[in-house]
């Protein structure tokens, strides 16, 4: 049983907060909004009105929040999870955010002697709410192997990918294939109703053969009944692909695909779409064809 303080209980952070108490450990939440830390509350964690209340006594600290300079801000501030941590408390931040963001947390980490590991996450609300999420876990073994029964209480494929900032340079790959698998499939439904094809017909053939994928399986029926309820925003893909440009810049390599897809998504969220689920893509699809 470890202690653990959680920071952002959100889509994602509220459920994996609840499946952390569910497995026994004691959970201290903590987020902006009240209405969430009481949801935590209801599924057997407690509470805290603010961050130094969430951190102070925990063996372990989770992060679950949106962007980069959320994390840094929460992770280095003046008033954050570094000041008020004891030395050889593990942070964990699962977040989606640059690769330079977790590697700027590691070395902050071992300068106060806090264990700091990146632990994106892939998904969605359903593998958060039912313990069955993707981890791609950067940072030192030893800190890897520590955390392993708490990541198995949060998903059911862990992978241990590499030094720190490797995990969310995994994320960052799961996400540009993430987002060109919905244009293309947004694009393949475009193609079919315009043809006179039922769209649900033919996806249901795609989905059994080569073209098939998770994206097919799971999100098919909703598109083609244009119910776009996220889920994962617009706005947040719209920072991943941000991530992964910022990425291959870093890496000195050329992702045309991904800078197109990356396009996609910014007219999804300048159309006005940014709240919509990221399978709205098939609205600027639809937009681009006049239809
Ligand atoms: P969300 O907006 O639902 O949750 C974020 C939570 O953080 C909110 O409840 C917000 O109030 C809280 N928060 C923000 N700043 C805070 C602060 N300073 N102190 C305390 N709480 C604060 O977002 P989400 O969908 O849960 O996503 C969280 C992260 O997980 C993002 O990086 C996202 O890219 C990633 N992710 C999301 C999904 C998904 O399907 N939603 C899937 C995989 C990964």
């Amino acid at each position: 049983m470890k202690n653990i303080g959680f920071i952002g209980l959100g889509v994602m952070g509220g459920p994996m907060a609840a499946n952390l108490a569910r497995a026994g450990h004691s959970v201290v939440g903590h987020d902006l909004g009240a209405d969430r830390v009481e949801r935590l509350v209801a599924a057997g964690g407690r509470g805290a009105a603010d961050l130094a209340g969430a951190v102070a006594d925990a063996d372990v600290v989770i992060t679950m929040l949106p962007d980069s300079p959320d994390v840094e801000a929460v992770a280095l501030g003046p008033d954050g999870v570094l000041r008020h941590v004891r030395p050889g408390t593990l942070y964990i931040d699962m977040s989606t955010v640059r690769p330079e963001t977790a590697r700027r947390l590691a070395r902050a980490g071992a300068a106060a002697g806090v264990r700091v590991l990146d632990a994106p996450v892939s998904g969605g609300e359903p593998g958060a709410v039912e313990g069955r999420l993707s981890i791609m876990v950067g940072g030192a073994a030893a800190d890897f192997a520590a955390a392993a029964p708490l990541f198995e209480a949060l998903g059911t494929t862990v992978a241990h990918v590499g030094p720190a900032g490797a995990g969310q340079t995994v994320k960052a790959a799961n996400q540009l294939v993430v987002g060109g698998v919905y244009a293309l499939v947004a694009e393949a439904l475009v193609l079919l109703e315009a043809s006179g094809v039922d769209g649900r017909t033919g996806l249901d053939v795609l989905a059994g053969g080569l073209a098939g994928s998770r994206v097919l399986d799971l999100k098919r029926e909703s598109m083609v009944k244009r119910e776009f309820t996220p889920g994962f925003r617009v706005d947040l893909h719209h920072k991943d692909m941000g991530i992964a440009l910022a990425a291959a810049r870093e890496a000195d390599v050329a992702l045309p695909m991904t800078g197109l897809v990356a396009q996609l998504i910014a007219a999804a969220r300048s159309q006005g779409h940014g709240s919509l689920d990221h399978s709205a893509l098939l609205k600027v699809v639809e937009n681009i064809s006049g239809k």
